[in-house]
C-alpha cells in the first residue's frame, strides 16, 4: 500500500476534528499528523496529543528552519504542519490525516499534490454555531472572528475533492473511511501497475501466438 496523506477541512464548529480522531479509533491504517500551533491549550487538550503548543518566537523560528510542510495564520493565530510528523506517519505505512485549514491545505498541496482533499460541511449554520458555543472557549470576540473566517472558509470548496455533510457523525466518519478505500485503488496509486500490465501483457501475446499456430 501506498500511504497518502488526508487533508479534511471546515469551518470552526464543523466536526472535523471529531470525525479524525473516532477515523482513528476505526482504522489502524491511519495515523495522525499533530499540529504545533501558537493559540493556548483548552481545557483537557494534551501537548503532542491534540497539538504541539508552541511560543510565536519558537514557531516562528520553525518556519525558518523549514520545518513546515505549510503553515498559516487562522482566527489570529500561528497553526503548522510539521513535516517531520508527515514523515513519522507516512513512515509507519499509514494514511496521514490532517486537520487545516483552507489555507494550509492549498500550501501543502503544492508540497505534496497526490493528497486527498475533504471538505465536511455542518450541516446548518445553527448547529455549526452551536458546536462553537459548547466549546466553552469562545467569548463574543473569538466567536465573531471565527464566523468571519467560516464564511471565507466556505468560499473554498470548489478547491476540494469531496464534501461530506456533518449531520450525523458516524455517518461521516464511514464516509471519510470510504473515500480513504476507494482512494487507495486510484490508478496512479497502485503499486508497480505498469510491471503488471508488461506482464499480463506478455501472457496474452504468448497465448495469441501459440493459439494461434493450429489455425
Ligand atoms: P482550533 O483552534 O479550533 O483547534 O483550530 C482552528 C483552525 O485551525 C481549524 O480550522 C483547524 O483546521 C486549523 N488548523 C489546525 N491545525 C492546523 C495546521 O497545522 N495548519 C493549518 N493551516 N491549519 C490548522
Amino acid at each position: 500500500m501506498n500511504p497518502f496523506p488526508v487533508i479534511l477541512s471546515s469551518p470552526s464548529g464543523g466536526g472535523k476534528t471529531t470525525i479524525a480522531m473516532k477515523l482513528l479509533e476505526a482504522r489502524d491504517d491511519v495515523g495522525y499528523s499533530v499540529s504545533c500551533t501558537t493559540r493556548a491549550p483548552r481545557e483537557g487538550e494534551r501537548e503532542g496529543r491534540d497539538y504541539y503548543f508552541r511560543s510565536r518566537e519558537d514557531f516562528e523560528q520553525g518556519r525558518q528552519r523549514g520545518e513546515f510542510a505549510e503553515s498559516a495564520e487562522v482566527h489570529g493565530q500561528l497553526y503548522g504542519t510539521l513535516r517531520s510528523e508527515v514523515e513519522r506517519v507516512i513512515s509507519e505505512g499509514r494514511h496521514v490525516v490532517m486537520d487545516i485549514d483552507v489555507q494550509g491545505a492549498k500550501q501543502f498541496m503544492t508540497a505534496f499534490p497526490h493528497s486527498v482533499l475533504i471538505f465536511i460541511l455542518p450541516p446548518s449554520a445553527e448547529v455549526m454555531i452551536g458546536r462553537l458555543k459548547a466549546r466553552g472557549s469562545e467569548d463574543n470576540k473569538s466567536l465573531v472572528r471565527r464566523l468571519k473566517s467560516a464564511k471565507e472558509e466556505l468560499k473554498a470548496v470548489d478547491f476540494y475533492q469531496y464534501v461530506i455533510v456533518n449531520d450525523r457523525i458516524e455517518a461521516a466518519v464511514s464516509a471519510v473511511s470510504s473515500i480513504v478505500e476507494a482512494e487507495e485503488y486510484r490508478r496512479t496509486r497502485v503499486g508497480g501497475l505498469s510491471s503488471r500490465l508488461a506482464d499480463l501483457m506478455g501472457g496474452v501475446e504468448r497465448a495469441i501466438d501459440h493459439h494461434s499456430k493450429g489455425q
